[in-house]
């Protein structure tokens, strides 16, 4: 989900400034959308069902599909969960983000996130979940690392996506967030196409790379 207080190294838009850390900006313009309400919506619901505050049949019924198959996995796989909480980096600055559930269990952490788009996301090598084990691993002594992605609108594929990060790639990623964190290498590529500077026409670069891709 996005992050409701904004960092300047937020996960859920670190495919961007991971690839062009001149887009980490602290100011970015904030832009709104009605599928970002709705996966608002669907979020908070999601965590009533998990911490067991309300019941399924409780949420509204064009939600209930996707949150009963969310809820179904965390349960199955048990362990503490931790709906809707900001966890943050205490090693870089302005890195950290809301996780839509992170369960911890002994030694293990599954950071789930809870998707309200139609385009397929994947679990493997996707770095906003990375982004979060890498904080994840700041707070608990975490040996394995699974990251799931749930996406019930999804329009191909599995509607629940997993991958399994171990400890060394995690650490590999949070030195890859560290360079980011103290660069302002501009870089335009297919991430320039959510940038909050190309849509508000103030990176020229991006809006080059968006006329020539035809978007
Ligand atoms: S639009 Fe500009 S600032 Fe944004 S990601 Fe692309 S190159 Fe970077």
């Amino acid at each position: 989900m996005s992050d409701k207080l904004h960092a300047r190294l937020s996960p859920s838009s670190s495919g961007r400034w991971l690839n062009c850390s001149y887009s980490a900006q602290k100011d970015l313009p904030e832009l709104t959308n009605a599928a970002a309400v709705e996966g608002n919506e669907a979020h908070d619901w999601a965590a009533e069902v998990v911490m067991k505050r309300v019941r399924l049949d409780q949420v509204p019924s064009h939600l209930q599909d996707g949150i009963g198959r969310y809820a179904a996995h965390i349960f199955e796989n048990g362990g503490t969960p931790y709906c809707e909480q900001m966890w943050e980096s205490f090693a870089i600055d302005d890195f950290f983000g809301t996780i839509d559930c992170l369960l911890i269990n002994d030694d293990k952490a599954a950071i789930y996130d809870y998707k309200t788009g139609k385009w397929p996301v994947d679990a493997e090598g996707n770095t906003q979940l990375l982004c979060y084990a890498a904080i994840v691993a700041e707070h608990f002594n975490i040996d394995e690392f699974f990251g799931v992605i749930v996406q019930p609108n999804a329009f191909r594929g599995s509607k629940i996506k997993t991958a399994e990060f171990t400890p060394r790639e995690v650490e590999r990623h949070r030195k890859r967030v560290a360079r980011a964190a103290v660069s302002d290498e501009k870089k335009v590529g297919d991430w320039c196409r959510f940038c909050p500077l190309r849509l508000t026409d103030q990176c020229y670069e991006g809006l080059q790379h968006g006329v020539i891709r035809g978007w």
